[in-house]
């Protein structure tokens, strides 16, 4: 009977009988594990505060059955991410950031670079709500998130026959083919939407930037939200589901006051400092 030991975050909880558990991990070593925390609601010494949402902890247990959830006998807290649920804003994007997790992952298929991820993610609701470029650094772990479920998009020319992108053209971006289609083929793909030459260009760099840079960074509106819904129709066509968090999230937004003044802007691909628009 295999005994495995790593650290993970908690990604969702359910209760199971009286006292146990169904918790679902992503862990370093082994990515999304569905594991059965017996007595995990009773017991303070094996499970000392370390199962809310969010937090980073080593557990121990082993698996009975490679098709059999992997039952944990003990939960140590590494980093419990609380400021994440003291913060409404926070709380929602980041529900929203493990509902993918959950639905996206496929179970014990290691990915440490999305499990550094993660880590990066929660730290950011941890401590800079305020942030004034939140929805910018959003948008941006979004978008890497996609590319490591590798869903990326493909942005640099027509999927269906090939044409490059050229200036004065309208570009359509498909999640079916998961990238763009010219205004010659997007007939042949309905759910195709209008997304601007800026945001291709900025969905291109992103790739490419710095933390230091990506925490300077703010979008235009326009860029901000044709990201989001190209991230998100991605993310549903992926999963084949209506995300539950993110019908939350945004009705949170959108009675949020709006965030002043702006960082540096992207919007055709290069950053612009502050006051110069288009
Ligand atoms: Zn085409």
């Amino acid at each position: 009977m295999p005994r495995v030991k790593d650290n993970a975050f908690i990604i969702n909880k359910t209760d199971f009988g009286e006292s146990d558990l169904i918790i679902t991990l992503f862990s370093a070593d082994r990515g999304k594990i569905s594991t059965i925390g017996k007595g995990a609601k009773r017991s303070r010494r094996r499970f000392p505060g370390s199962l809310e949402l969010f937090s980073l902890v080593t557990f121990n247990g082993f698996i009975k059955h490679p098709l059999a959830l992997t039952r944990i006998d003990e939960c140590q807290l590494i980093e419990p991410f609380t400021d994440i649920q003291e913060e409404l804003r926070s709380y929602f994007c980041g529900c929203y950031f493990l509902e993918i997790i959950n639905r996206c992952c496929a179970e014990r298929q290691a990915n440490k670079a999305l499990f550094n991820l993660i880590n990066d993610i929660f730290t950011f609701l941890a401590t800079i709500p305020h942030n004034r470029n939140f929805n910018c650094r959003i948008r941006l772990f979004e978008l890497q998130i996609i590319t490591l479920l590798g869903f990326k998009p493909q942005l640099s020319c027509c999927l269906d026959c090939g044409r490059e992108l050229d200036k004065g053209r309208f570009f359509h971006f498909s999640p079916q083919t998961g990238g763009l289609v010219c205004e010659y083929c997007q007939p042949r793909h309905p759910a195709a939407f209008t997304v601007s030459r800026g945001t291709i260009n900025m969905l291109n760099e992103a790739h490419r930037l710095d933390n230091e840079l990506r925490n300077k960074l703010n979008f235009t509106p326009q860029v901000e939200h044709e990201s989001a819904r190209l991230c998100r129709a991605l993310l549903r066509w992926h999963s084949g589901c209506e995300f539950k968090s993110l019908k939350i999230m945004e009705r949170y937004s959108e009675n949020e006051l709006p965030i002043a003044t702006p960082g540096p802007t992207m919007t055709t691909g290069k950053i612009l400092g502050q006051n110069q628009h288009f």
